[in-house]
């Protein structure tokens, strides 16, 4: 039988893309253009009755986004659905429909044509700005401009779907996704659009499996088409051989047998055979992601992070938008805790600085570059204070490389609690603070670290990058960024090592813990909490009940024996077969 690589990976009829819903799905093609509208653009006669029309066509586009808006409040959480609302409220923009009826007045011309430049004139501008969540926003205008103008015309917008398909299209507004997923939709390939495009967030909100930013999936892929959509590799297979559907099919089997045994799972204590009791968090970088956090049975969020709320809206929300959006995280994983780590700005993420550094991941990173914009770092930990009133609120550092930088954030802390304690602003006093131990520097100073806050929480992600000196996100070095290495291995050990003898609790939250291979390891390392992706949840739990914790701490400790990564993977490689368990990597 031939493996995944051959059939998927190095197939000649595949399109890549990026993996922005989980799922598997095959199916025919529906190709969704847009109807180009044609505009008229004549004069008219009677301004009276044109002004009549064009209210009737926003009285008309109301209602649709009402429904929309009430339907995706159903489906999703209220902040996504929240987008429609926008959309409602610049139908409502008084200073827009003045000046189109202005000049509907002075020009005498038909009202669809004078929408149509008018809003136009607005996206323009959206799109010049270069920035992504600008032109997000500009797809969403185009969205409102085309409604208003089909019901001008008084054509209507209509889903010739009957059967179930999966529909390929250039974009994807967010209207579209949540009438299109009404109709029989299996999932979605977009030629553009990221993973924080609205089509994405959308449809992980709706489990519909989806790959998004193909460049050019609607040249190659023509309507009726048989395509497989892998929206956990971000790949589509277009016209697939039988081999290729074999393989999928039982892929998708075993995926839903597997998904079907981790359900039952879920209400299961993660504990080893032999008693030892790990608990199991969610990281979540979206608040949409909280419904799956649930479900998946994560035992609190173990890393939100914060930045990723910048990406989204493109701009830093203020203290009390941040209070409600933390407090609202809060509230629903209530009586479990949630660790909100500080804006992690820098590196590859949210650009901020109006420049750009030679080596951004060496640069004002994180904790760095909040000490040095001292007003942004208070208007978060004010907030995530008023927020903690419900008190299963934690705070976490990230990028911390010194003593002197908890030192001072401990100050601006202490600092903002007096401010509200002055105000009569009530926050939990005892909220915890803890650390991220991701840069070498504060790994080899674990124990001075730890023994200043009141917990430490190893991020994979960066430790080894910076241990290891291979950019995360560099394919050229992607061999060299080894996680079963034996320095990390070790660093490992002696982060736990220093974080018990300080008498601090230590979890992992890098994607480390995600490889199910990696589970026996960390968990005989002396790792007790682990925080990973929510929908990695119920395979993490699957490991940990069929493993024994001593068995796992021998096998550790001969890890920690190890002189090259080789001889660790397959050390525990070996465990798995000997243990007669199966990892999650070969099944999807
Ligand atoms: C990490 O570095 O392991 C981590 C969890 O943080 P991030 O991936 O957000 O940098
Ligand atoms: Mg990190």
């Amino acid at each position: 039988m031939k493996n995944f690589k051959q059939i998927f990976k190095e197939a000649n009829n595949k399109i890549s893309g990026i993996a922005a819903a989980p799922g598997i799905v095959i199916g025919n093609v529906y190709l969704f253009t847009k109807e180009k509208l044609d505009i008229n653009d004549s004069a008219i006669a009677d301004t009276g009755e044109a002004i009549l029309n064009f209210e009737e066509a926003l009285q008309k586009s109301k209602k649709e986004l009402d429904k929309i808006f009430s339907i995706a409040k159903e489906k999703m959480e209220a902040n996504r659905a929240a987008i429609f609302e926008a959309q409602l409220m610049i139908l409502e923009d008084p200073i827009l429909i003045g000046s189109i009826k202005d000049r509907i007045c002075k020009e005498k011309k038909q009202p669809e044509y004078i929408v149509n430049d008018e809003i136009s004139k607005y996206q323009h501008l959206m799109i010049i700005s270069h920035e992504q969540y600008m032109n997000e926003r500009a797809n969403d205008i185009e969205d409102i401009k085309n409604r208003i103008i089909r019901n001008l015309q008084k054509k209507r917008w209509q889903s010739k779907i009957t059967h179930d398909v999966i529909v390929v299209s250039d974009s994807l507004t967010p209207a579209d996704t949540i009438l299109l997923s009404r109709s029989n939709v299996k999932g979605f390939v977009t030629d553009h659009g990221g993973l924080t495009s609205h089509a994405a967030i959308i449809s992980r909100s709706l489990d519909i499996p989806a790959v998004v930013g193909t460049h050019n999936a609607t040249k190659q892929i023509k309507e009726d088409d048989l395509i497989i959509v892998d929206g956990f590799h971000g790949y589509v297979i277009v016209k697939p051989t039988q081999a290729q559907i074999d393989f999928f099919h039982a892929k998708a089997e075993r995926l839903a047998e597997l998904q079907q045994g981790l359900k039952e799972l879920k209400d299961q204590p993660a504990q080893t055979t032999d008693g030892k009791e790990i608990i199991l968090r969610a990281n979540v970088d979206v608040s949409g992601e909280i419904e799956l956090v649930i479900t998946n049975g994560a035992k609190g969020i173990g890393l939100y992070r914060t930045e990723q709320i910048l990406e989204e809206l493109g701009e830093f929300p203020n203290e009390s938008e941040q209070t409600k959006m933390y407090e609202k995280l809060a509230t629903r994983i209530y009586p479990d805790p949630i660790i909100i780590r500080a804006f992690d700005i820098g590196g590859d993420k949210f650009k901020f600085l109006s420049f750009t550094e030679p080596n951004p991941f060496l640069g004002l990173r994180g904790i760095r570059l909040l000490l040095e914009n001292e007003k942004l770092f208070k208007t978060q930990i004010r907030a995530v204070l008023q927020a903690s009133k419900t008190k299963n609120i934690q705070f976490m550092l990230p990028m911390i490389s010194s003593i002197t930088e908890i030192r001072q954030s401990l100050s601006i802390i202490s600092a903002c609690k007096e401010e509200l304690k002055n105000a009569k602003i009530p926050f939990d006093k005892h909220m915890k603070l803890g650390i991220m131990i991701e840069v070498p520097s504060a790994a080899v100073l674990t124990y001075e670290l730890a023994s200043e806050v009141d917990f430490i929480s190893i991020g994979t992600n960066d430790l080894i990058q910076y241990l290891m000196a291979v950019d995360r996100g560099n394919d050229l070095v992607s061999n060299l960024y080894q996680e079963f290495h034996p320095a990390v291995i070790r660093t490992l050990s002696h982060i736990l090592k220093e974080a018990a003898r300080a008498n601090r609790s230590a979890s992992l939250c890098g994607e480390m813990a995600a490889d199910t291979l990696a589970i026996p390891l960390l968990i005989g390392l002396g790792l007790q909490i682990l925080s990973i992706s929510p929908t990695t949840i119920p395979y993490a739990k699957r490991i940990v009940r069929s493993i024994s914790y001593q068995k796992a701490k021998n096998l550790a400790d001969e890890c920690l024996l190890c002189e090259t990564e080789k001889e660790v993977t397959d050390r525990l490689e070996k465990f798995f077969n000997e243990n007669s368990i199966t990892r999650t990597r070969n099944i999807i």
